[in-house]
């Protein structure tokens, strides 16, 4: 059986740890590979190697860096499918959702090709007589980013390209279900000329986390992944001296008006829904119809969600399994604890026929319809293929229900009323808005981040916050001696 290493100095490192975790295929529960789980000794040795290779990174010219960037974009492009069939063979999603995710990664690497103008400063000439003043931003160090299991490819490169590019050296230390894309991006990094060390792979769990949380030479980190663990790294990260973002996990309401297009809403919300299997920090878990509306809307999305094929990703199905047995089975006891909370079961997955392995950790659509707000499928993150139908009277009733969630990622409004559409998106506390929507998830140059517990820190990811994320500015005052200087005086500096 395979197992799969860390990677350091361009090539594969085995570390001193024996401990290991398995590795399955959801769509057929076999399991394909061991991967290593890091000592907090292995993870010293990684983080020292990206500290050896910072100061030639940091000091290349930009016309280096962007090059093997440069580099980067074209063999990813070229290669694509072969990131794919990674992602589908341990994640689960299907294969044309798995591409789709390797694009928006793409996307990032496009945006980071970009540095050299996204690092320029100011420059005021005569700040004061004959004092000019400029600001630079210069790299960090050795920053570690630590991923989830949802998007194995995209998360990773919503933060390493910029981080590259910005002259920092890289520490990944990637979701240990599905941990293989990792090193073929490693080896792709090799192949487009990236010096050994740049950009290095710690595969663990707890133990590799906080040996990277206390380092000293780690100088920021990018977490993603659940509420809990995010506010434990933000809170540990940042004691320990670290630049900290940590984005957090969500409750996606998707509102939709009784003005709305009823077949474009409900089309949106099967897609949104039941997309990688409701496994993505931006599905819509809540979805909340106004007003007489409901009974229609409900039948519609009942209507779409039952032609959705769910099986083995790489046969051409529309949904795949869930990642885990267990989060499966943890899925199907939300179900169940809706149900007898007094929810109206519409769709039920517990019963799909899926076409795939009989092992496959299967659950098919599920439409939830009379979701109360107390009931637990409402209040939690389900993380799973759920549709929760909540029914309010108004639009107010609908914007207060939002703002009451302790979540704060994204959310979308479904209307033909530009007035309507205003209000919401100026009155709304979540950080990504979509109107008529379902998934606004922004392009590389604006910056992804939710609210509230969706996000701890002050910086969302790439665009604009991902720079200066990755970066920290320096103003530099000059003066150059000419006859006219001269003088003493102790006073503090001030513009003549
Ligand atoms: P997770 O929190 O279980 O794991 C995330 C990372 O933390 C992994 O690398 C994991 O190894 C590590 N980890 C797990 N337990 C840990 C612990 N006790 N101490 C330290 N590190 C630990 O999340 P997941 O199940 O892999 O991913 C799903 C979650 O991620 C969902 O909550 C989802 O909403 C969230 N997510 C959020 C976004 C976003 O942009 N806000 C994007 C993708 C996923």
């Amino acid at each position: 059986m395979q197992t799969i290493a860390h990677w350091l100095d361009g090539k594969p490192f085995a570390g001193s740890s024996t401990a290991t975790a398995p590795v399955t295929n959801p769509a057929t529960g076999v399991v394909t590979g061991q991967v290593a789980l890091a000592s907090a000794a292995d993870v010293r040795t990684v983080v020292e190697a990206a500290a050896a290779a910072f100061p030639a990174w940091r000091d290349a010219s930009l016309a280096k860096r962007t090059q093997v960037l440069f580099r980067f974009r074209e063999l990813l492009n070229e290669r694509k499918e072969e990131l794919a069939a990674i992602i589908t063979s341990e994640h689960g999603k299907v294969l044309a959702d798995a591409m789709g995710e390797v694009s928006r990664g793409l996307e990032i690497v496009e945006f980071a090709c970009g540095i050299p103008h996204l690092l320029k400063g100011g420059y005021t000439e005569n700040a004061s007589t004959k004092v000019d003043i400029f600001s630079v931003r210069q790299a960090l160090g050795p920053v570690a980013i630590i991923s989830p299991f949802n998007f194995p490819a995209m998360v990773p490169m919503w933060f390493f390209p910029v981080a590259i590019a910005a002259g920092n050296t890289v520490v990944l230390k990637p979701s240990e279900k599905d941990p293989s894309s990792s090193l073929w991006m490693a080896e792709l990094w090799q192949e487009a000329g990236l010096p050994a060390g740049v950009f290095n792979v710690v595969q663990g769990d707890k133990v590799a986390v906080d040996e990277l949380l206390e380092n000293p030479a780690i100088k920021a980190i990018s977490f993603v992944g659940s509420t809990p663990i995010a506010k434990y790294v933000y809170v540990n990260g940042t004691a320990h001296g670290k630049r900290v973002q940590a984005l957090g996990g969500a409750k996606n309401h998707m509102v939709v008006l009784p003005d709305a297009d009823l077949d474009l809403a409900a089309d949106a919300a099967v897609n949104a829904g039941f997309g990688s299997a409701g496994e993505r920090c931006m599905a819509v878990s809540a979805l909340v119809a106004v007003g007489s509306i409901a009974d229609d809307l409900v039948a519609r999305i009942a209507e779409r969600a039952k032609t959705i094929r769910t099986g083995d990703g790489t046969r051409g199905t529309d949904m795949g399994p869930l990642v885990t047995e267990a989060h499966r089975d943890k899925v199907a006891a939300y179900i169940a604890a809706g149900e007898s909370a007094g929810a109206t079961v519409v769709l039920d997955g517990r019963t799909v026929k899926a076409d795939g392995a009989d092992d496959g950790f299967w659950l098919g659509p599920t439409i939830l319809d009379h979701v109360g707000t107390e009931m637990s499928v409402y209040t939690d993150e389900i993380f799973g293929p759920v549709l929760s139908v909540v029914r309010v009277e108004s639009y107010d009733e609908a914007l207060a229900l939002i703002n009451a969630n302790p979540y704060g990622n994204g959310t979308a409004l479904f209307t033909n009323d530009g007035g309507a559409a205003r209000r919401f998106h100026n009155e709304v506390e979540v950080g990504m808005v979509g109107i008529n929507v379902p998934i606004p998830v922004p392009m590389a140059y604006y910056s992804f981040g939710g609210w509230k517990n969706s996000l701890f820190g002050d910086s969302h990811a790439h665009g604009t916050d991902g720079v200066h994320f990755f970066t920290r500015t320096k103003a530099v005052t000059t003066r150059w001696l000419d006859p006219s200087h001269g003088g003493l005086n102790l006073g503090f500096p001030q513009n003549h």
